[in-house]
C-alpha cells in the first residue's frame, strides 16, 4: 500500500535537471526553486540597501536563533533549544568540550569506531588540547551500549550511521548513559529531515548536525546546536566568542556567556548561508517527519525489493529491518566506485563511501515511486551487464 501522494506539490519546488534520478541528497540535497529569488532580494533588498543596517533592519542578528527553532520543529525539539553556525565539525567540538565539562571525574568519551571520521578527529583534537588524559574509547556499534559504565563522561554517537545507515536507538542509550551519570551527544547529520527525531522525548543531553543533506540548506551550509534546557544555562562554550557572549555590543574585556542556547554562537553568522537554508526550509511547512518517514520506508524497500530481484547476490550493507536503517539503502560491492560512476553516467546519482560502500538516499520530497523503481532498475542493468568496468568509470575524483 502506497500513502496518498502529499509529496507531489514538493517534488515541484526542487530544481533538478532533465533525466537525472537524485538518490544523494544525503550527501548534498539539491537546489531549492525558491532560494535563488530569496538570495538575491536578500543581496540587493537587504545587503545593498540597507548596509550595516541589516543587522537589525533585515533581523540578520537574529538569524541563527530564528533558523535554528525550524530545524528544531523537525529534530523534536522545542523553540529557543537549538542555534545554528559554524560547520558540522566545530559543533562536535563544542558539544563535547561543554559535555566534558559538566563531567569533571570522568574521562571517556565512548563512541563507535564507524562515526564519521571528522567526529573522532574533533574529539582527538580536544582531547590534546586538554591535555587531561581523556581517552576516546571507541567500539563496534552492538557493543557500544554494553560499555556504558561509570568511567564514561561522554557517548558521542552518529544516529545513523553514515556508510549502513544502521540506526542506533536514542531513547534506550540515552536512558542507559543517564542510568550512570553519563552525558549523550547525538549527531544527526543523516537524522535530521531524514528521520523522526524526539530529542526532547529521549531527553538528549546535546545534539549537533548538518544542514547541507537531507535539510537542502545548500553546500557549506551552516550546521546546529541542540543543548538540552536543563544544562543550556550551565555548559560552558569552548569557543567563548563574542557572539555567545551575554552582551556582545558592550564590548567587555571579559566573557560572560549567553544564557540559554545563545551561548553556542561563536562569531559572526553566515547570513547568506542561513537565508539560503531559510529559504530551501519552507518545503517542510506542513511536512510531518512522520509522513517522511513512512514513505522514505516504502521508498527504500521497494528498491531493495527490485535491486534483490535482478541481483540476488549483491549484499545489502543496511539493516533488512526498514526500522533499524534510517533513510539510505547501501551496498557492498568492490568495485562500487565504478558502478557509481556508471551509474552517474546514466542519470542516477548516488555516492561510494569507501571501502566498498555504494549509498543511496531517499527523500521523498522530491524522489518519487517511479524515480526509486527506474533508478533501481538501472542499477540491476549496469551490475548484470557489467557496464561498469570500464576504465573511465574507475577514475577517481578529489571528492568521492
Ligand atoms: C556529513 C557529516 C559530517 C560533516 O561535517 P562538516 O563539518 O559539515 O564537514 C560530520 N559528521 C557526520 C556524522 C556526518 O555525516
Amino acid at each position: 500500500m502506497k500513502s496518498p501522494d502529499i509529496f507531489q506539490a514538493t517534488r515541484e519546488k526542487f530544481t533538478l535537471p532533465e533525466g537525472v534520478l537524485y538518490l544523494d541528497g544525503n550527501s548534498l540535497g539539491p537546489l531549492v526553486k525558491a532560494v535563488p529569488g530569496r538570495v538575491a532580494q536578500m543581496l540587493e533588498g537587504e545587503w545593498g540597501r540597507y548596509l550595516i543596517g541589516g543587522w537589525n533592519l533585515a533581523g540578520w542578528v537574529d538569524m541563527p536563533a530564528r533558523v535554528g527553532d525550524r530545524v528544531a520543529r523537525l529534530i523534536g525539539a522545542a523553540p529557543g533549544t537549538v542555534v545554528m553556525g559554524d560547520t558540522l565539525s566545530i559543533k562536535v567540538y563544542q558539544a563535547l568540550a561543554s559535555a566534558l565539562a559538566l563531567r569533571p571525574d570522568r574521562r571517556v568519551i565512548l563512541s563507535d569506531r564507524n562515526n564519521f571520521p571528522t567526529d573522532l578527529y574533533m574529539a582527538q583534537g580536544l582531547i590534546a588540547s586538554l591535555d587531561k588524559g581523556h581517552e576516546l574509547k571507541v567500539a563496534a556499534p552492538e557493543a557500544v551500549a554494553d560499555l556504558i559504565d561509570e568511567s564514561v563522561a561522554v557517548v558521542m554517537l552518529t544516529e545513523v550511521d553514515y556508510r549502513t545507515g544502521r540506526l542506533y536507538d536514542m531513547a534506550q542509550i540515552t536512558a542507559k548513559a543517564h542510568a550512570v551519570g553519563a552525558l549523550v551527544i547525538w549527531d544527526l547529520a543523516h537524522s535530521a529531515g531524514a528521520i523522526a527525531v524526539d530529542l526532547a522525548g529521549t531527553d538528549a543531553d546535546f545534539a549537533v548536525g548538518c544542514t547541507y543533506k537531507y535539510l537542502n540548506g545548500g553546500p557549506g551550509a551552516p550546521a546546529f546546536i541542540y543543548v538540552a534546557p536543563r544544562l543550556a544555562d550551565l555548559a560552558r562554550p569552548a569557543l567563548s566568542g563574542w557572539f555567545g557572549h551575554a552582551a556582545p555590543f558592550a564590548f567587555e574585556p571579559d566573557y560572560r556567556p549567553a544564557l540559554g542556547i545563545e551561548r553556542m554562537r561563536v562569531g559572526t553568522p553566515p547570513v547568506l548561508a542561513l537565508g539560503t537554508l531559510d529559504a530551501a526550509l519552507d518545503v517542510w511547512d506542513g511536512i510531518s517527519m512522520a509522513d517522511i518517514r513512512a514513505r522514505s520506508i516504502e521508498l527504500s524497500e521497494a528498491f531493495i525489493a527490485t535491486v534483490e530481484a535482478g541481483c540476488p547476490d549483491l549484499e545489502l550493507a543496511s539493516p533488512r529491518d526498514p526500522q533499524a536503517r534510517g533513510s539510505q539503502v547501501s551496498y557492498l560491492f568492490e568495485d562500487g566506485y565504478a558502478v557509481i560512476q556508471a551509474l552517474i553516467d546514466e542519470g542516477v546519482i548516488g555516492d561510494y563511501r569507501a571501502p566498498g560502500i555504494m549509498r543511496f538516499g531517499f527523500t521523498p520530497l522530491y524522489l518519487s515511486h517511479e524515480d526509486v523503481q527506474r533508478a533501481a532498475a538501472i542499477l540491476v542493468d549496469i551490475i548484470t551487464s557489467r557496464r561498469w568496468d570500464q576504465d573511465r568509470y574507475k577514475i577517481k575524483g578529489k571528492v568521492t
